[in-house]
């Protein structure tokens, strides 16, 4: 998804770390290999195989979001606890599942085109199914592009996945999950993490903003938040497992509204997470601009244990722009919560989003948008070009701008981050580090981690078995994408 991001956000969890090769200065975070570090990918506690499939084998591939690759994660725990055993090649596999994206239109191509792959695989015996919001946004329309798939279950109906898969099991030939309408969000007892020291955990499922231009609230359906005491549950397991760093996942985290009777607002389960024994750094990611306020940034400041990093995508820096994309807030506005964090007490890196080439963006618009970012100074950030996607109002809109200057105006906002980066990076060089360390180069001698501030950062220590520890490095070096350091005691 980042095109300019070198934190990877969508590659946090779910793909992990272990040998990864340090040579690029550039490199993103995580590569997708699977982790070859010693501890094995988690299951959660009662992942028992129950067993209506013993022999039976799936692969799954996930396109999009950290959320879809937290679906994914649920998805592959409800298959082990049926039995299934995951490997890694479609080939090998009895059931070959796409997790799929479709924010935009060439996510959404990719995913026709994989389908296309595989054509003759029913006839061999694989049954094919499509997972997420393809699946949603299609529906039964892909039975028709592709008739040799047979599942389709869109992310809001995930609850009701292990039926449709006992429907499969029964040798029904064509099942379908395409239901927005619930007020349930998709817990299971059983998830089978991917990285064994950072951990995903959705909070909030759905959205009921109505960007004008964006498909999630019809592919993921309305918002439903997960009980506090559910998720507090959930986060002293994570521990016991021997997490120690979780990362709150919501399209809008902070709109998160505690349907228990404890009501605890977003804030307060921030402090109630960070505060389970065990667990040393928190994330939340995202962040709409509308429902973040001062008692988020209070509690940042009071616990340290809340990573400081805050993602709040911006979309355009003009208000014209944010008015017709229905954001509801304007620059100032947005510039407010901007303050509000520059203000803490304690420094909070702050990255974002934009869309170049919304219809109707003049080259005054963009100017605002390149403003803006001189005015913000992020930290990072994720470009994309405006994508028209199905059923958005912005579909119907006019004064598209063209593919050649929506590509135009992605570089030059490109260019202009990378600058503004290198001198932020520039700036830290003697600075010090905790870093959470989830990597390790065929080099020797040479690691890399994460900080709270979410930068990379690759670094070199003598010691040896540093995976899934906290180490502090001082920076010696940067570039516009990540930090060099060198271990300190
Ligand atoms: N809920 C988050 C928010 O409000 O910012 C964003 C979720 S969306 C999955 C991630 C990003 O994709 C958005 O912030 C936006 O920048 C981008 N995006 C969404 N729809 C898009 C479209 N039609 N064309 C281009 N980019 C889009
Ligand atoms: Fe899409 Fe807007 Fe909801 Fe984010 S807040 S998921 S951009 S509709």
């Amino acid at each position: 998804m980042a095109e300019t991001f070198d934190i990877s956000l969508n590659s946090l969890a779910g793909r992990s770390a272990a040998l990864q090769d340090l040579s690029s200065e550039c490199a993103p975070a995580l590569p997708q290999s699977q982790v070859k570090n010693g501890r094995a990918p988690q299951t959660a506690p009662f992942a028992t195989a129950t067993s209506p499939r013993s022999g039976a084998t799936f692969f799954l591939e996930t396109f999009g979001c950290q959320m879809n690759d937290h679906d994914s994660e649920k998805v592959a725990g409800v298959l082990l606890s049926r039995g299934y055993k995951q490997v890694e090649s479609p080939d090998a596999a009895s059931l070959v599942l796409y997790n799929t994206c479709s924010i935009r239109e060439k996510a959404a191509q990719k995913v026709f085109s994989r389908l296309g792959e595989y054509r003759t695989k029913q006839a061999a015996g694989q049954v094919i199914g499509v997972l997420g919001c393809v699946a949603q946004q299609e529906g039964e329309e892909i039975f028709t592009r592709a008739p040799w798939v047979s599942l389709v279950c869109g992310s809001a109906s995930y609850r009701k996945l292990p039926e449709l898969l006992a429907q499969l099991e029964a040798g029904n030939p064509r099942v379908t999950g395409l239901e927005t309408d619930t007020d349930e969000t998709f817990e299971t007892p059983v998830t089978r993490r991917d990285n064994p020291w950072r951990a995903y955990l959705t909070i909030i499922e759905g959205c009921d903003k109505a960007c004008a231009y964006c498909v999630v609230p019809f592919t993921r359906g309305p918002e439903r938040s997960r009980a506090s005491d559910s998720v507090l549950k959930e986060v002293r397991e994570l521990a016991e497992l021997g997490y120690s760093e979780v990362q709150l996942l919501g399209q809008t985290v902070n709109s998160y509204a505690d349907p228990s009777h404890r009501r605890m607002r977003f804030s307060e389960l921030l402090l109630a997470v960070a505060d389970v024994p065990g667990m040393r750094r928190v994330r939340f990611t995202t962040s709409h601009p509308r429902d973040f306020g001062a008692d988020i940034v209070a509690a940042l400041e009071a616990q340290p244990k809340l990573c400081n990093h805050v993602h709040l995508p911006v979309q355009s820096g003009s208000t014209k722009v944010l008015r017709e994309m229905v954001r509801t807030y304007t620059r100032d506005e947005y510039l407010e919560k901007i303050a509000m964090l520059r203000e803490a007490r304690r420094p909070i890196a702050i990255t974002t989003d934009v869309i170049v080439g919304f219809p109707g963006e003049t080259e005054r618009d963009f100017a605002e948008t390149l403003g803006l970012l001189e005015e913000v100074r992020y930290d990072s950030l994720f470009s994309f070009k405006y994508s028209p996607r199905p059923n958005t109002p912005s579909l119907a809109m006019r004064d598209a701008i063209s593919e050649e200057e929506k590509s135009r105006r992605l570089t030059v906002l490109q260019e202009k981050q990378r600058e503004i980066q290198s001198q932020r990076n520039a700036s830290l060089v003697n600075t010090r580090f905790e870093v959470l360390v989830s990597g390790k180069s065929r080099r020797e001698n040479q690691w890399s981690g994460h900080t709270s501030c979410h930068r990379v950062i690759n670094f070199t220590s003598q010691e040896q078995n540093l995976l899934g520890t906290y180490v502090h490095v001082l920076v010696t070096g940067a570039g516009p994408n990540s930090l060099v350091g060198e271990q300190v005691t």
